[in-house]
């Protein structure tokens, strides 16, 4: 039998969910709804809500008697504050995981600590985060950043989505290659992001191919298909439905379904189904069989 085995954790992780909601609500009562940035990184769900009325701009001059949402990454302070000079209704959907980034640094900053955050600089939670203090350096993997100084408070948190290893990999070059009288790490790795990855892992090990679906700009799935990699030599990215035409299921006898944090449930299902047209049949791993009455189906183990 050709098995199929979903994650468990899939589809909006509860931040994501969360900023949908509040656009979603939003675009009901407002014909327009302005945003800096995409406010999730999948392109099905914004060619939604852009087509409903989010207006996507970097022109913040541009903002002005209509509401704004604030994306599921954060914003800047500065662009913040000057948003509320021009008197714009702000609504913010910054996940509540990356809110409480925002606070930390702030306390960090008042508390005179020199604040190193390991991830990727080009990033919008990245750009956002170095805003909240004042002494705040970004750095990706600790050895691009040299400095002979001593510092008498150092500070270091990271990228919600980045990968646990990776992080204490980089934390770890920091605390051997700096100086300082008094060193404090972090851990503000999004849970969900490490369940999702211990989960692919699984997955990849145990199947002959993955397929990791999400936006390509989205920095959790990405991750995600690194992840799968190390495990599984036959592992697809898709984005759009239609790249799952270009799969070949030859010899192929069971396949892994993951999904980053901002894929939305509809496009899983569709590929879900795409799949199960191939003679697939979902099956779990390590779990109970799932009693007949309780899912309408009888699930088998891997
Ligand atoms: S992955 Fe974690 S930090 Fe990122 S939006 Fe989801 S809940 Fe928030």
């Amino acid at each position: 039998m050709k098995k199929l085995v979903v994650a468990k954790n899939i589809g909006f992780c509860f931040g994501v969910n969360r900023t949908v909601r509040i656009a979603d609500s939003l675009l009901k009562k407002h014909r327009t709804l302005y945003s800096v940035g995409d406010i999730v990184h999948n392109p099905i769900v914004m060619e939604d809500l852009k087509s409903r009325g989010l207006k996507v701009t970097g022109n913040l001059g541009e903002i002005r008697n209509c509401p704004f949402i604030v994306r599921s990454h954060g914003i800047g302070r500065d662009i913040l504050t000057r948003l509320r000079r021009q008197g714009v209704d702000i609504h913010d959907a910054t996940c509540p995981s990356v809110k409480k980034l925002h606070s930390l640094i702030e306390k960090l900053d008042k508390e005179k600590y020199f604040v190193i955050i390991i991830g990727n600089g080009k990033h919008p939670e990245v750009q956002a985060l170095k805003g909240y203090g004042k002494n705040t350096l970004v750095v990706q993997e600790g050895s691009e950043f040299r400095d002979s100084r001593l510092f008498e408070k150092l500070a270091v948190i990271g990228q919600t989505t980045l990968s646990f290893k990776d992080y204490l990999k980089t934390a770890d070059y920091i605390i051997g290659h700096l100086r300082y009288r008094k060193i404090v790490i972090y851990n503000t790795i999004c849970k969900v992001t490490e369940e999702r990855q211990a989960e692919s892992a699984e997955i990849s090990r145990r199947t002959s191919s993955v397929i990791v679906m999400g936006g390509r700009t989205s920095s959790n799935t990405g991750k995600l298909y690194q992840n799968c990699r190390q495990f599984n030599d036959r592992v697809h990215f898709v984005e759009r439905i239609e790249e799952t035409g270009d799969i070949s299921f030859e010899k192929i006898s069971s396949v892994g379904l993951i999904s980053g944090t901002s894929t939305p449930e509809s496009f899983i299902l569709a590929v879900k189904e795409k799949i199960k047209n191939k003679g697939y049949k979902e099956v779990r791993i390590n779990g109970k069989r799932r009693s007949k009455q309780a899912s309408g189906r009888k699930d088998i183990e891997l």
